[in-house]
């Protein structure tokens, strides 16, 4: 088999541990997604990332919070306020628990995420975030997936007991978006200042984003010593307002998520690689990470996600068995065995 020199290179380099550059990235990036240069790309990812983090997955699990009309405004987004159909609503406290529980339980949940609307009342949220505490094991961190905060905010949920922030500063952050992209990298200063991991992710992908926009997305995180990378599509949704560029392929997304986990061997903080929405072509491409959702999810057009978009934690649990992982980490790095038998125990 006779791979283009560039090609070779660039794997070649990243069995060896060594990065690809922003123009490598783009190269990369550029192979259309059915290639053999796309597809090799996505078995050399894989086999380099599972050296990197031993075979072990992460489960996740994010409860949306709450619902409003939201001033981000982001055009991708079921809750941009220009043209939600959405309302204001919470989830009460009892119900919170209730889905805490049924993700935590179990006992192998890395991380909780509680997810709110761009604006967020901070107190509203240290209270769930102190009853949530009590209710899960203190292996499962919490994690919050919030809008921009400040260096005194982001001390207050470390106090609280989080561990991390989700927080990107999005493909056209300010064009397709009303926030401003700056505000987004100075929480990321306060995420990383008040010592909580950044989730990061490239995200939203649609088909009309170039690879040099998509490399300079997935760099920022790297740039910010990220915890978590990752990809995510834009999900099509027919009333949303950039509904017309259509929807990448799950391939072509594997593809991206092949690209960020060879990126990422540039940034020693990176523990772990997730693809956004679960897919098993991403779990074979480097991602080692998987979400269950549950409540609000800016993906999708119903109130709660559970059973609809959002998977829960066996749908979760039973790909990555199927993608070949052999263990699943926890959020204080001890871990559990995934095999057939546990898959049946809890199933
Ligand atoms: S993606 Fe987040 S910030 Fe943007 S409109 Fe949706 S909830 Fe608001």
């Amino acid at each position: 088999m006779n791979l283009p020199r560039q090609l070779e290179t660039i794997l070649d380099n990243a069995l060896d541990e060594r990065a690809p550059t922003k123009e490598d990235c783009a190269f990369l990036l550029n192979q259309p997604e059915g290639s053999l240069g796309a597809l090799v790309t996505a078995a050399v990812a894989d086999i380099v990332s599972r050296r990197r983090f031993g075979n072990r997955a992460m489960l996740l699990g994010q409860i949306g919070i709450d619902t409003a009309p939201c001033p981000g405004n982001c055009r991708f987004c079921v809750f941009g306020e220009d043209h939600t159909t959405f309302e204001r609503s919470e989830l009460p406290l009892d119900e919170i628990l209730l889905r805490a529980h049924a993700f935590a339980d179990a006992g192998d949940l890395y991380g909780l995420f509680l997810m709110t609307m761009h604006e967020f009342d901070v107190d509203r949220l240290l209270e769930i975030i102190a009853a949530v505490r009590k209710e899960i094991p203190d292996h499962t961190q919490i994690v919050v997936n919030i809008g921009d905060l400040d260096s005194s905010a982001a001390r207050q949920l470390k106090d609280a007991g989080v561990g991390g922030a989700y927080h990107v500063c999005r493909l056209r952050e300010g064009i397709d978006t009303s926030l401003d992209p700056e505000a987004r990298k100075q929480t990321f200063r306060a995420i990383r200042d008040a010592g909580l991991d950044l989730y990061y992710c490239c995200e939203p992908v649609g088909p009309e984003h170039t690879a040099e926009e998509l490399v300079e997305q997935i760099f920022l995180g790297i740039d910010y010593g990220c915890f978590q990378h990752a990809a995510m599509r834009r999900v099509y949704v027919p009333t949303s307002p950039l509904a017309h560029h259509g929807q990448i392929t799950d391939r072509r997304l594997a593809q991206i998520v092949a690209v960020v986990v060879l990126a990422t061997l540039n940034c020693p903080e990176t523990g772990n690689i997730a693809v956004h929405e679960p897919n098993l072509l991403g779990l074979a491409a480097g991602a080692n990470v998987v979400y269950a959702e549950t409540g609000a999810n800016p993906r999708d057009t119903e109130t709660d996600t559970t059973g609809h978009r959002g998977l829960d934690m066996n749908d979760c649990r039973k790909m990555l068995y199927e993608a070949g992982f052999n263990s699943i980490r926890l959020g204080d790095d001890t871990g559990v065995d995934l095999h057939l038998e546990y898959l049946q125990q809890l199933a």
